[in-house]
């Protein structure tokens, strides 16, 4: 697709970033070129209309930004998948192993039912241990997982094959 070149190039590499030796993929940079960030929504959206999907959860921080326009535009609800200690109800919590430490995340209960059709959207997928965890939250309340959506992908980690099979589709990778 002839739009994916722009998306690419729009998304700034930070040397050092958050500690010596990792290269920061910046999608803020994406987001500041309109034409690539519609782009960008553009393509998810085309990928999933029809495909009956009732819920979109996005992971904290940036999957909180490329979601919801997904959600919007394919009417589906939106639930934002959080770290420890931010969602003010009842939760359900899985945590994980992330490039730079441990984490959690965290959904509210009763967000989402058995029988509803997940997309999980984040901005990037490195070892894939967050998406790990995003798949476990909604398959323990009932949701099928259809598939994870990133912008970018880090091939040679090899996140994909942490994902127990679960289908992941991303527009850019990263080398
Ligand atoms: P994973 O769990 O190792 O796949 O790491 C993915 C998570 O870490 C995602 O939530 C990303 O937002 C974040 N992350 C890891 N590396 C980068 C990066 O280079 N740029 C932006 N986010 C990153």
């Amino acid at each position: 697709d002839p739009r994916i070149e722009g998306i690419a190039s729009s998304i700034r590499v930070v040397p050092n970033f958050p500690k010596p030796g990792i290269m920061f993929q910046d999608i803020t940079t994406l987001l500041l070129d309109p034409k690539a960030f519609k782009n960008t929504v553009d393509l998810f959206v085309e990928r999933y209309t029809g495909k009956d999907i009732t819920v979109v959860a996005g992971i904290e921080a940036r999957g909180f930004i490329f979601g919801p326009p997904i959600a919007l535009a394919i009417g589906a609800k939106f639930i934002p998948l959080r770290k420890p200690r931010k969602l003010p109800g009842e939760v359900i919590s899985e945590e994980y192993v992330l490039e730079y430490g441990t984490d959690c995340l965290q959904m509210h209960i009763g967000a989402v039912q058995p029988g509803d059709r997940a997309l999980i959207v984040d901005d990037l997928i490195a070892t894939g241990g967050t998406l790990c965890a995003a798949i476990k939250l909604l398959e323990r309340a009932g949701a099928e997982v259809v598939e994870c959506a990133c912008v970018i992908e880090l091939p040679e980690l090899k996140g994909r094959e942490r994902l127990n099979g679960k289908p992941l589709y991303v527009l850019v990778e990263s080398w």
